[in-house]
């Protein structure tokens, strides 16, 4: 006999099927009649997926990616074939809300990808690359936006014609009013044509998406002319009726050190616009660029492709012929010009992993050969006897509870014949200082219109210098605003996930379903009318669904398709302007598309009709399936065993209020 005694671990009941003598087997059926009934029954619950969550242009991807793996398919036309390919459908379902997938799927940091609810199976869906082949694909087929239904007679004037001015007009033009965008510079495009490198952003990428919006008609573009100097605020805010203030933040912060008045010392912005317009067709021998952020990424990069005039010392086996365009009296030319490297440094005041910068970018560098000096922060700029920058002193830094320490006597120089500062831009209110606050940028509501100034919108980095994406978002929130002021609507409240969302009605209706207003005393939840929506509630303007509410263990390991890459390196980046990025082929597309595991909709994969021992859920007849009305339960057969919710991978099926008498 043991003499041990037990405790209180020991006599705990743990997890046991089955008591000691159970040996008479049950029918499932039987035990869940038992053990399970209850009055709840399937409901189904239209949540935001969280990939749309962090998209800040707030895309529908769940929708595009469901049509690219073939779940949702296109309109089927009179003669029973598809009106268009699953290409053009998925393109249009994205270009809903950004007309600029192919721009996007290139340059985006993507942090839809980051808020993926797949990173706790295997990793996330290659989002932004299917995007990149839809707006590839659409350029190739020479997809257009459809004109408007109707016209309205309003006039609004879009100053700054980048990504924000453009995607503006784009979403009011759709609505049928008539845009005037006025621009400052020669060319729309913002950014994406005097900021971002080309090897980025294609120019006949970002020309061609550009110029789809614009052949939309009732957009007239008016380059040249700069608001504030050319023609004045007052006058537009009289001859329009809204205006949408989308000027970006066009000037680059500059260093404040002794020393960095030196004419050899830029900050980002100017180095960037100077490449891009074909001004520098060499960076020097020794480059620092100052700054963490996607600008100095790419003004390191741009540098180490550029390189330095050789000089007679030069060895020749250290020369290398590369192509340039470089500027010739009035026009460019093409030219071969024997080039040496140049050494290019990153100084940073943070961690290299703390830096601001999207991390293909960072990782890009690294591999072009561009050298990172963590943790050290500039002191001043040493100048040679005629007043030129030969050296960047710097000293070490610690980072004690967020705060910046520098190390005493651990100063040292950086040799330069060129100082580039990309420490973040501002915005410049020229002839518009009544817009700005304190903080130096635009004060607005909810709706994005001017705090105190009905009619007068804002979006994009005017706001705050962000990305693209944000930009993109502004426009599609601003351009509802406007139109509800022209219209003389009352501005209608933003929900609280504001985004592009989902609607099933709508989309049903688009089908041909034909809703009819809800008899009295039911509801949309419960009723037998063949024509409302089955036990549906659309709870996506408030809920984005988490993956702890999916069934994970439906989703087996699947890498990612990822996008293939020209192989640029320390030793070929000289003078090479070619694309990083080789966008998917349709078959890869799909297959990635198929990855997605559809968060908080239906993707028809029979679970619960399979998985339901009472047989109380069933497909809905073919001809009035659609996306989010596949299946639908008969309630008088239904015990509320919880299975379809528990088997269901997308967590689209809950268990609410219902059983006998709905
Ligand atoms: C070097 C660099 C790299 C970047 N890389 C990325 C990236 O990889 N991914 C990303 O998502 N974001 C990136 N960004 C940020 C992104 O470019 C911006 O967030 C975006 O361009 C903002 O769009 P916007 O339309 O508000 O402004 P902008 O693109 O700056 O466009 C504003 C337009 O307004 C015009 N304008 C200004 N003042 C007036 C006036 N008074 N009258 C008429 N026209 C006027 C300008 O000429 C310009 O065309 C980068 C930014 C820089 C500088
Ligand atoms: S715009 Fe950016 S965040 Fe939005 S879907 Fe595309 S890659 Fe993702
Ligand atoms: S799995 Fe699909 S729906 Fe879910 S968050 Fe990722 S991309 Fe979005």
């Amino acid at each position: 006999m043991s003499t041990m005694t037990q405790t209180p671990q020991d006599t705990k009941i743990t997890y046991r099927r089955y008591n000691d003598g159970d040996s008479k087997f049950k029918r499932s059926q039987e035990r869940l009649f038992k053990a399970s009934w209850t009055y709840k029954c399937p409901t189904y619950i239209q949540q935001t997926p969280p990939c749309q969550g962090s998209c800040p242009a707030g895309e529908d991807i769940r929708s595009w990616l469901n049509i690219t793996r073939g779940i949702e398919k296109p309109p089927v036309g009179a003669d029973g074939k598809p009106t268009m390919s699953w290409q053009e459908y998925a393109w249009r379902r994205l270009t809903d809300c950004n007309p600029f997938p192919a721009i996007m799927g290139r340059v985006c940091p993507a942090p839809c990808q980051t808020g993926c609810n797949r990173n706790v199976v295997e990793g996330y869906v290659g989002i932004n690359s299917v995007e990149q082949f839809l707006g590839n694909h659409a350029i190739e087929k020479g997809f257009a936006f459809e004109k408007p239904a109707v016209e309205t007679g309003k006039k609004i004037a879009v100053i700054g014609g980048g990504v924000a001015g453009v995607s503006v007009a784009y979403q009011l033009r759709k609505k049928g009013h008539h845009i005037t965008i006025f621009e400052a510079y020669k060319k729309l495009g913002g950014m994406l044509t005097f900021g971002l490198p080309a090897y980025r952003t294609p120019r006949d990428i970002v020309d061609a998406e550009i110029k789809r919006v614009i052949d939309m008609g009732g957009i007239e573009v008016r380059c040249n002319t700069f608001v504030g100097k050319d023609v004045t605020m007052e006058q537009l805010r009289k001859d329009f009726d809204a205006v949408f203030i989308g000027i970006g933040a066009q000037a680059g912060n500059k260093l404040d050190i002794p020393g960095a008045d030196a004419p050899n010392v830029t900050d980002g912005v100017t180095f960037l616009r100077a490449f891009n317009e074909h001004k520098i067709d060499c960076a020097g021998k020794h480059i620092i660029v100052i700054g963490g952020g996607d600008t100095a990424m790419d003004c390191a990069a741009v540098a180490r492709r550029l390189g330095a005039e050789c000089d007679a010392s030069t060895k020749p086996e250290n020369q290398t012929k590369v192509i340039v365009a470089v500027r010739e009296g009035s026009s460019h030319i093409a030219k071969p010009l024997l080039r040496q490297s140049s050494e290019v440094v990153i100084a940073y005041r943070r961690h290299v992993q703390e830096m601001p910068a999207t991390k293909h970018e960072i990782d890009a560098c690294l591999d072009e050969g561009v050298e990172f000096q963590p943790c050290v922060a500039p002191v001043s700029v040493i100048k040679d006897a005629s007043g030129k920058a030969t050296a960047l002193r710097v000293i070490k830094v610690d980072w004690v509870n967020k705060k910046m320490m520098p190390q005493e006597g651990t100063e040292y120089d950086i040799p330069a014949d060129l100082i580039v500062c990309a420490v973040g831009q501002h915005i410049d209110w020229l002839g518009m200082d009544g817009f700005k606050n304190p903080k130096n940028v635009a004060s607005i509501d909810k709706n994005l219109q001017a705090t105190g100034q009905p009619g007068l919108f804002v979006g994009g980095d005017a706001i705050n210098p962000n990305l693209l994406t944000t930009a993109i978002g502004h426009a599609r929130i601003a351009a509802e605003g406007i139109d509800d002021y022209v219209m003389g609507r009352e501005v209608e409240k933003r929900p609280k996930v504001d985004k592009k969302l989902f609607d099933l009605i709508e989309n049903l209706e688009k089908f041909g379903a034909k809703f009819e207003e809800v008899p009295e005393g039911y509801t949309r939840a419960s009723c037998d009318n063949k024509n409302l929506v089955h036990n549906f509630d659309d709870r996506a303007d408030r809920a984005v669904i988490e993956a702890k509410d999916l069934f994970l263990g439906h989703f087996a390991n699947t890498p990612r398709v990822e996008r293939a890459g020209h192989a640029i390196n320390a030793d070929n980046v000289l003078g090479n302007m070619e694309e990083r990025l080789i966008a998917l082929t349709d078959a890869q597309a799909q297959a990635e598309a198929k990855r997605c595991m559809s968060c908080g909709m239906c993707f028809e994969c029979d679970n619960c009709v399979i998985y339901c021992p009472q047989g109380a859920v069933s497909r809905v007849a073919k001809k009035d399936q659609r996306t989010g009305r596949y299946v639908q339960t008969d309630y008088t057969k239904c015990i509320g065993c919880d299975i379809c919710m528990d088997v269901c991978p997308t967590g689209y099926i809950q268990m609410g209020l219902g059983g006998e008498g709905n």
